[in-house]
């Protein structure tokens, strides 16, 4: 029996005339359906090889579409990208998992307008020159930040060491030991100190540090005060750590200069929306730091990029720094960039930037919004939802402490566990699994798209339609 199978398997160029095949070609393209088939064949002949006589269920008649079958879903596998879209129900707002922050519709234009053709990025149209592609985002940074000068790197992990590099390699710098922090990701301030050839110079405690500790440390070899926002994490009860203006004012007094490393970095106040311990980057510089960096694609939810923004001497020496060029960004992060800087230069970020938008909606707005996806889930589905109160988080290791209110949608089904649903779900709709204890899936809008619940009711739908077909 499996001599007779093994003979009757089809050759490779047969199966590649079948019209599955032929349509797949088109698809992924000749040679991959010719690797995929010889992929297949080959398994087969060890399968048929191997199988016990009597436990092969298999006739020769039945290989070619055996073997089709085997093919289509391959092909499929072969087709979906590594890199696919989500939908984010999880009610965290900046989910690092998750790529951060949803760009707003002005920086995807952007993004496409300049990454289809060619663009200004080096090229001064005005004298007809090499022009800066440093020059891009800079005012728009110094007007929103209120500062001379400003440089983009790849992140902000980039900047701090570049601003470090620039302004300590070979010499001191003065942290409080309450602010060696670590961000996820494995960024950690005395390994990014030590890469960038600057030696920490450690002062104060875990919990209290005083503008005396960092004054007294103070020597010929220091070249830089390093104050760090403590992003993800707070220090709280017995504590005490110096303010800005105190830093500035000493950094000043010594003649050396001072650097914020921001971390999420808010271009807008947002503490009317009861996010109140991040730093607004134009306060920092008011008060006196010589020079921030914050993340593009954290609280100010651009894309992934690194700001530096502070006075021009430094700002020179940080742009003509040769590590510049590894750490510099491209044309889209440019275009994405400055279309989202120019919502906040318009004063329309609350609306058009969704991080902010995600922030500042107001509880009734997501309310009413949670009421009228829960009726037409239910309506479309069969299965039962309900509202509940809750809480969402800001997350990307931004804002710790705060939970803003939300509303969320409960998901139960009588024929389904929550676990199926959610088994079915993961891999587009993104929510809260630590939610899900009840056995039902709970569902935060505040951090879907408008527009994005036509998307989940489809999924859902199709979800608890492929159930009652197996039933
Ligand atoms: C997030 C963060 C960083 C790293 O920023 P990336 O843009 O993720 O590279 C550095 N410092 C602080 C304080 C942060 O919060």
């Amino acid at each position: 029996m499996s001599n007779t199978l093994l003979r009757s398997l089809p050759s490779i160029d047969r199966l590649l005339l079948s019209p599955t095949a032929v349509r797949l070609a088109g698809q992924i393209g000749r040679e991959r359906v010719r690797d995929l088939l010889r992929e297949i064949s080959d398994e087969l002949r060890s399968q048929i090889a191997d199988a016990p006589r009597e436990q092969l269920d298999l006739t020769p008649d039945l290989l070619p579409s055996l073997i089709e079958g085997r093919l289509e879903t391959r092909a499929e596998q072969v087709m979906k990208p590594s890199l696919r879209r989500v939908i984010n129900a999880s009610g965290v707002i900046i989910h690092t998992n998750l790529g951060r922050a949803p760009l707003a519709r002005a920086a995807t234009e952007a993004i496409h307008e300049i990454a289809a053709g060619y663009s200004n990025l080096e090229f001064d149209l005005e004298t007809g020159e090499r022009g800066r592609r440093d020059s891009h985002c800079a005012s728009l940074i110094s007007r929103l930040a209120a500062t001379q000068a400003a440089a983009v790197t790849n992140n902000n992990a980039a900047a701090v060491l570049l601003v470090l590099n620039t302004l300590a390699e070979g010499g001191e710098v003065i942290v409080s030991r309450g602010e060696l922090i670590e961000i996820g990701g494995s960024f950690r301030i005395p390994d990014v100190m030590e890469k960038s050839g600057a030696i920490l110079r450690e002062v104060g405690t875990t919990n209290r540090t005083r503008i005396a500790d960092y004054a007294a440390a103070i020597n010929e070899k220091t070249r830089l005060i390093l104050r760090v926002h403590p992003s993800n994490y707070r220090i709280i009860g017995f504590t005490e750590r110096p303010t800005v203006p105190d830093i500035a004012e000493l950094a000043a007094r010594s003649g050396i200069p001072s650097f914020e490393d921001l971390g999420s970095g808010c271009l807008v106040d947002l503490a009317p929306y009861g996010v109140k311990d991040e730093p607004v980057v134009a306060e920092s510089i008011r008060q006196g730091i010589s020079v921030v960096s914050f993340s593009g694609d954290k609280m100010l939810g651009g894309p992934q990029a690194g700001i530096i923004a502070g006075s021009r001497p430094i700002i020179d020496r940080v742009r003509k720094n040769p590590l510049m060029r590894a750490l510099r960004v491209d044309k889209m992060t440019y275009a994405a960039l400055e279309a989202t800087l120019r919502l906040y230069d318009r004063g329309v970020a609350d609306q058009e930037v969704p991080v902010i938008r995600g922030i500042s909606a107001r509880i009734e707005q997501v309310k009413e919004r949670a009421a009228r996806f829960a009726t037409l889930l239910a309506a479309r589905s069969g299965l039962r939802t309900g509202l509940e109160e809750g809480q969402t988080v800001i997350g990307g290791g931004s804002a710790p402490g705060v939970r803003l209110p939300t509303v969320v949608v409960t998901l139960e089904s009588t024929e389904l566990s929550a676990a199926t649903i959610e088994s079915m779900l993961r891999g587009f709709v993104i929510h809260d699994t630590a939610r899900t204890e009840k056995d039902r899936v709970v569902i935060d809008l505040r951090t879907v798209a408008p527009g994005d619940e036509s998307l989940i009711i489809q999924t859902i739908e199709s979800i608890s339609a492929q159930n009652r077909d197996k039933a």
